[in-house]
């Protein structure tokens, strides 16, 4: 078996809150309970959304906590080149092509064939663009400011996958999202690609976030499968709720993460993960006895 190798990768869209520090934690004690690194990886490829030095407060987060990497910080900003050799493998094999329909364009097919689902804010794509099985012999048309799509398999047999936490999980990708995005229209590479790319160049063996991510997963594997990548195994945490229910954000008091007290923020992250009340006094201590809680819930009985 590889040896274990995890991962915490934050979009530096601002600092940490509760929600984000759940994923770290669980990140971080499920590859100390496996003996495994533990790695940070900056996801700043949506530079618009990023915010200036919300990386460095991040760390610093991280450091409060005494949640340290095993290696250097990752930064996707500097990945571009592995990112386009990827595109560049999908494109030739013929499993991505360039796509130039506009957002509108893809809501008015979407609503001539009666869709009217959108995931996530995110419209199930047609195929507007999609070549034909058996085009005429041509260069891939990848000129101009045109998305790059991936074709998922266009059958309806539900993608299986399997998840420490929530168990046997399934997705039709062709209803749930269809082909999807891998480098945007303005240039910025995709989440998914990315992801897939960097947890392979970096030997993630398992994927330990937040359970909203959970949805991303088949196209990830997907993904995987296209570029010959071995797939991680998954553990997707439970969600941290704002004061109204909804999923944590900096609207309903997703700010009020406080590292300065790190006991009291791990403590409460805690709680989320359904460990026990650990009566440690210092950081030290409390995170060895999590991993210890940690490893008799989450990992297998040796005999
Ligand atoms: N960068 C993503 C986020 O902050 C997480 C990606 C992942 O863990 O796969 O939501």
């Amino acid at each position: 078996m590889k040896p274990y190798i995890g991962r915490f990768a934050p979009s530096p869209t601002g600092p940490l809150h509760a929600g984000s520090l759940v994923a770290a934690l669980a990140s971080w004690l499920d590859a100390r309970a496996h003996g495994g690194q533990w790695l940070v990886r900056i996801e700043d490829v949506d530079s618009p959304r990023c915010i200036p030095g919300a990386d460095r407060t991040i760390l610093q987060q991280l450091a409060d906590c005494s949640l340290h990497p095993d290696g250097p910080t990752r930064y996707q900003s500097q990945c571009g080149a592995l990112y386009q050799a990827a595109l560049d493998t999908l494109i030739a094999q013929g499993s991505a092509y360039a796509c130039h329909c506009t957002r509108r364009e893809i809501a008015l097919a979407q609503a001539q064939r009666g869709w009217t689902k959108a995931r996530h804010g995110d419209l199930v794509y047609p195929g507007t663009c999609r070549p034909h099985p058996n085009p005429p012999a041509q260069a891939p048309d990848t000129a101009g400011a045109r998305a790059s799509r991936l074709a998922v398999p266009d059958d309806d047999t539900p993608w299986p996958w399997q998840d420490r936490a929530l168990g046997a999980q399934q997705q039709v990708l062709s209803q749930a999202v269809g082909d999807f995005v891998v480098r945007r229209a303005d240039g910025l590479w995709a989440y998914q690609l990315a992801v897939v790319v960097d947890d392979a160049d970096q030997g993630v063996t398992d994927i330990v976030r937040g359970q909203d991510l959970a949805d991303n997963t088949p196209r990830q594997q997907w993904l995987q499968r296209c570029l010959g990548l071995p797939t991680p195994r998954y553990l997707h945490t439970p969600l941290v709720l704002g004061a109204d229910g909804e999923k944590l954000s900096k609207q309903n008091g997703a700010t009020a993460l406080n590292t300065k007290a790190p006991l009291c923020a791990l403590k409460l992250a805690a709680q989320s993960l359904a460990l026990p009340t650990l009566e440690a006094t210092t950081v030290a201590d409390w995170l060895s006895q999590a991993t210890r809680a940690w490893a008799d819930h989450w990992l297998p009985a040796q005999d």
